[in-house]
């Protein structure tokens, strides 16, 4: 064909979980009996009464329609709820809280709404693609906060250059992180607060893993003070309720960012679908025993894994939270050849910490969303490897 695709698209790097999908369908398509902590996707279904509630909602023509795209306000009061009884943070649901199709949907397009060319979007670097190709899609500079074992992997925002941080427009953050799984605390969020008083940025805190922990319970970005003048934080239904498929997430803090985020988003899509909505509804407001029992699951799988990979030499920390872990690779070894290494010899599926952004070079990734059974044969033919 002779049409010329954008320059956009050439700037951006292949989408990494795609060139991984590839490979693991080439080793199951080999016959292998692949084993994939790969891409965050939860195993578990989506609890019942949620999956009713969506189909009473379905029959209900009511819901056929084009949706409201802010959200049902059933759903936006329900977000408020939760957030009042979780984190103690009081939000107006009428102009605090906006329904999205699951986080990535919001996420990416904020960068319309906030980012002129040439303008800095502040990211962690290993961390969700969606921060820095949306940036490059509106045109922005995406700027690589390295996340370094010796700073606990939250960024060091004082490192950034005073040049830098004049350009800045926004600051992404992530916690409980992928992929490192580090949680900010409230004085790590307070300075980031400051700065962005200071350098006139806005603040879009990454929450999708606040409710996969094994210790404390995470904090809201927004209970610090100050938080909601300057920020919203982002949210999903995928991890909390294994809801990946049904696409619904939701975006809330400060009034006017929420807003004019709503308001460019209008542009793009036509809002979540209401039956979806209802689900969520039911997700948020019902008793949380299936978050808890998620929770505990993670946690027995967690706790194999890792006792496995530290009997077998490998280096990393015990996460507190998400349902990641983060491995240094073999002496020797790069994220790639480590990665590959283990498809080859042990039909193992890891994402590599290089495909998450330049500063995960020297680490691998595992998901914990692998049946207990798996993990115990994952562990037997890793013991096999000679690296
Ligand atoms: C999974 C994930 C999300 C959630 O994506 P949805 O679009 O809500 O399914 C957001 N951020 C991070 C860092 C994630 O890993």
């Amino acid at each position: 064909m002779a049409v010329e695709f954008s320059r956009r698209l050439a700037k951006l790097p292949p989408y990494p979980f795609a060139e991984i999908n590839r490979k693991k369908k080439q080793a199951i398509a080999e016959g292998k009996d692949v084993i994939s902590f790969g891409v965050g996707d939860p195993d578990q279904p989506t609890p019942g009464h949620i999956v009713k509630a969506a189909q009473a909602a379905l029959e209900n023509p009511k819901y056929h329609h084009y949706p409201f795209d802010a959200g049902l306000s059933e759903f936006r009061k329900a977000v408020s709820q939760w957030y009042a009884s979780r984190f103690n943070v009081t939000l107006d649901p009428d102009t605090q809280v906006r329904a999205c199709i699951g986080s990535k949907d919001g996420l990416s397009h904020a960068h319309f709404a906030l980012l002129d060319p040439g303008d800095v979007a502040l990211m962690p670097d290993p961390g969700y693609p969606v921060y820095a190709t949306s940036t490059i899609f509106a045109g922005g500079k995406p700027y690589a906060l390295p996340l370094k074992e010796k700073n606990d992997f939250l960024p060091d925002l004082e490192a950034v250059p005073k040049a830098v941080l004049q350009k800045t427009k926004i600051l992404f953050l992530n916690s409980p992180g992928n992929p490192t799984s580090a949680v900010a605390d409230g004085a790590f969020f307070e300075k980031a607060v400051r700065m962005a008083k200071k350098y006139n940025f806005v603040i879009l805190h990454d929450a999708a893993y606040s409710e996969i922990y094994f210790e404390n319970p995470p904090i809201s970005f927004l209970s610090v003070p100050g938080a909601a003048d300057v920020g919203v934080e982002y949210h999903s239904l995928s991890k909390t309720y294994n809801m990946t498929g049904w696409r619904i997430g939701w975006y809330c803090g400060n009034a006017s960012i929420v807003g004019v985020l709503g308001s460019t988003k209008e542009n793009f899509d036509s809002g979540v679908f209401e039956a979806v909505q209802i689900a969520g509804v039911s997700a948020l407001t019902s008793p949380q025993d299936c978050v808890r029992d998620m929770r505990k699951l993670y946690k027995e799988r967690r706790d194999l894994l890792c006792d496995g990979l530290k009997n077998l030499g490998w280096k990393f920390r015990l996460p507190e939270a998400s349902f990641y872990i983060w491995v240094q690779t073999p002496k020797g070894y790069t994220s790639n050849k480590t990665v590959e290494k283990l498809i080859d010899d042990a039909s193992l599926m890891t994402i590599p910490g290089s495909a998450l952004g330049k500063h995960g070079e020297g680490y691998i990734r595992f998901a914990l969303t692998v049946p207990k059974e798996r993990i115990q044969a994952a562990l037997s033919r890793l013991a096999k490897i000679r690296w």
